[in-house]
């Protein structure tokens, strides 16, 4: 067995030119292992082992990231401030920084990473941790769900929408997987709009339509004073194609119907919020509605609280997520909502579909009927999620945090001392074990964790692909060349829904596992270098002879990046899709919320 190496610093980049040079000029090489000479759906690719570990090793992924942070291969690119959990109420202003990698595996040549820092002051507070169940013997069902269980005082209830995001006190961090409230039932159940068959007993009263229906109805007379009415010879069709926004999140703690299945709970909900705001932005732009800081876009039309807005949406959840924290109750829709004291929804920006006059008969104070003239903006149909959430004493008065239990990472701050590489100035462990390290301990207030995103499929677990393949040097470039076909390995739960009813912009083969755990990929490794964070060597620490095989081939490919990188530098524009993708995954969206966003960016 080779000596492990202790971290940074104990090696050397790859050579310019070492002794196996490349032979093969074509740039064509045929992988070992063995693969079918027909590539259709259904066919099975099986690779080495060797070449399953350059794939999938933490190992590989530090030693490239190091090798493209010492090798100087990026280039910065523009800072963007924008909003966590935008349209929600305890939202926070974050900003992006990121880099930009060559690679010569995707049509632009690069990848982006950005890395997401809370701005100075906005820091939210999450909650205060009073207990952990770490106790491998007495906890054996949470370690065999893979799961830490955080008791947490205080608890800020936008926890409820962070799953699958990130939190930090400061040193640990880890994934939230789910949140139980005060008496260790759910604290939020989430519910999407009905996408499948319709329930039978609601067919005769709704049809078979499904999806969010939304309208907004503002006084004629506020529409048509406004500059751009004027501009447009008060023309209200000018706003069909703009952006429409409710700014203020909506509470309803009303249901109009609920039935419910074997699988499913299914719930109508027909909603009329007050004093809501609405605004018609212009979004003309490079980069989507959400992506931005809508506080930052020209309002063309933004009215006082007058505006009638309604909501018509048929909801939809599983009950199989739930039923193990009611143990052998049955869990039935009057059990399940029973814990539950609010309905909160946001609905992200919009695009307007139409536009028409309304109008009705309204009494005047003096006891007449006046028709009044109504400008009605109607949504073009959309998907949203909606909580069913635990946030009132006694229901949410603590919480209980589940957090994967692979997702553990500790950053300790790096003395400034001579065996210190000099610009490090802090320490990131990916090897921590929350069953056998100290991890978080009462007392400590929780965060949102600092996040590094990439635009690589590595990163992501899903290929970006954009309509036409680019040549670069005469070469047809293959954009699915290294990774599982998605056909043979995609996701097969349920909330692949929103990714793959957007076939031919990106496709996920991302597992639960995956996304529910740190990640990292060899350019978000590379910018933490850069950054100052001294990535410590993962324990996958491949044998000799992996190592061998694996120094030629990564010199190989730093030779390619060579070229890449020269592309990239001439080519200064930035490419929207994939900055987008980089940038949204740093936003938890939700599986629908970055089908929508891929899909509104200007290609
Ligand atoms: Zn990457």
């Amino acid at each position: 067995m080779p000596r492990k190496k202790n971290g940074l610093g104990s090696f050397s980049p790859a050579p310019v030119r070492g002794a196996n040079s490349k032979t093969n000029v074509s740039g064509v090489k045929k992988a070992a292992g063995s693969y079918p000479s027909n590539r259709r759906y259904g066919t099975l690719a099986l690779r080495t082992v060797i070449e399953s570990y350059d794939l999938n090793s933490r190992w590989v992924r530090w030693r490239k990231g190091y090798e493209y942070f010492s090798k100087a291969f990026y280039t910065n690119f523009q800072t963007l401030v924008t909003k966590m959990y935008q349209g929600q109420a305890d939202s926070w202003d974050i900003e992006f920084t990121g880099y930009k990698f060559p690679t010569y595996n995707a049509d632009s040549a690069t990848h982006y990473v950005a890395r997401k820092t809370i701005m100075p002051g906005q820091t939210p507070n999450l909650g205060t941790i009073t207990g952990i169940d770490n106790d491998a013997n007495t906890d054996s069902a949470n370690k065999a769900e893979r799961e830490i269980w955080l008791d947490v005082d205080s608890p800020n209830r936008i926890l409820n929408r962070m799953l699958l995001d990130r939190i930090s006190d400061g040193e640990n961090e880890a994934t939230i997987k789910y949140v139980l409230n005060s008496h260790r039932y759910p604290a939020v159940y989430l519910a999407k709009p009905i996408s499948g068959d319709m329930p039978e007993a609601w067919k005769p009263l709704y049809g078979e339509d499904t999806g969010s229906i939304l309208f907004v109805n503002v006084p004629l007379t506020t529409v048509v004073g406004t500059q751009f009415m004027i501009e447009n010879d008060n023309n209200i069709q000018a706003y069909v194609g703009l952006t429409g926004y409710l700014p203020v999140p909506m509470e309803a703690n009303k249901l109009s119907d609920i039935t419910e299945d074997a699988d499913n709970i299914y719930t109508h909900m027909v909603h009329t919020p007050i004093n809501q705001k609405f605004q018609i932005l212009d979004s003309e732009g490079a980069l989507p509605d959400a992506i931005y800081n809508i506080s930052l876009l020209d309002k063309l039309l933004d009215t006082d609280v007058n505006t009638a807005v309604g909501v018509d949406v048929l909801m939809e959840f599983p009950k199989e997520p739930y039923q193990r924290f009611f143990g052998s109750q049955y869990m039935d829709a009057l059990t399940a909502l029973s814990q539950v004291d609010t309905i909160f929804y946001a609905v992200p920006p919009w695009t307007v579909k139409s536009v028409g006059y309304r109008y009705r008969w309204e009494l005047q104070p003096g006891g007449s009927f006046e028709l009044v003239w109504y400008v009605q903006f109607e949504a073009a149909p959309f998907k949203n999620e909606v909580y069913y959430e635990a946030t009132k004493s006694p229901r949410f008065d603590s919480c209980t945090l589940l957090l994967t239990d692979y997702s553990f990472t500790k950053r300790t701050p790096l003395p400034q001392d001579p065996y210190v590489p000099k610009g490090f100035s802090s320490a990131l462990n990916t090897d921590v074990d929350p069953w056998m390290d100290e991890t978080f301990t009462a007392g400590g207030n929780l965060k949102p964790a600092e996040m590094y995103t990439c635009s690589c499929p590595d990163y992501a677990k899903a290929q970006l692909r954009m309509p036409g393949g680019q040549k670069q040097g005469g070469k047809k470039r293959n954009r699915q060349e290294r990774y599982p076909l998605p056909s043979a390995l995609s996701r097969q739960d349920v909330e692949s829904v929103g990714l793959n009813s957007v076939a031919g912009i990106t496709q996920g083969w991302g597992t639960y596992k995956d996304r529910s755990d740190f990640h990292f990929c060899k350019h978000t490794a590379a910018a933490m270098f850069i950054d100052g964070i001294k990535l410590k060597e993962p324990s996958d620490y491949p044998s000799l002879d992996s190592r061998e095989k694996f120094d030629v081939a990564m010199e190989e490919e730093f030779d390619k990046l060579d070229e890449a990188f020269d592309i990239q530098v001439r080519r200064s524009e930035i490419t929207t899709t994939e900055i987008v993708f980089a940038l949204a995954q740093g936003l938890n969206l939700d599986e629908i919320e970055m089908a929508n966003l891929l899909l509104e960016t200007k290609f």
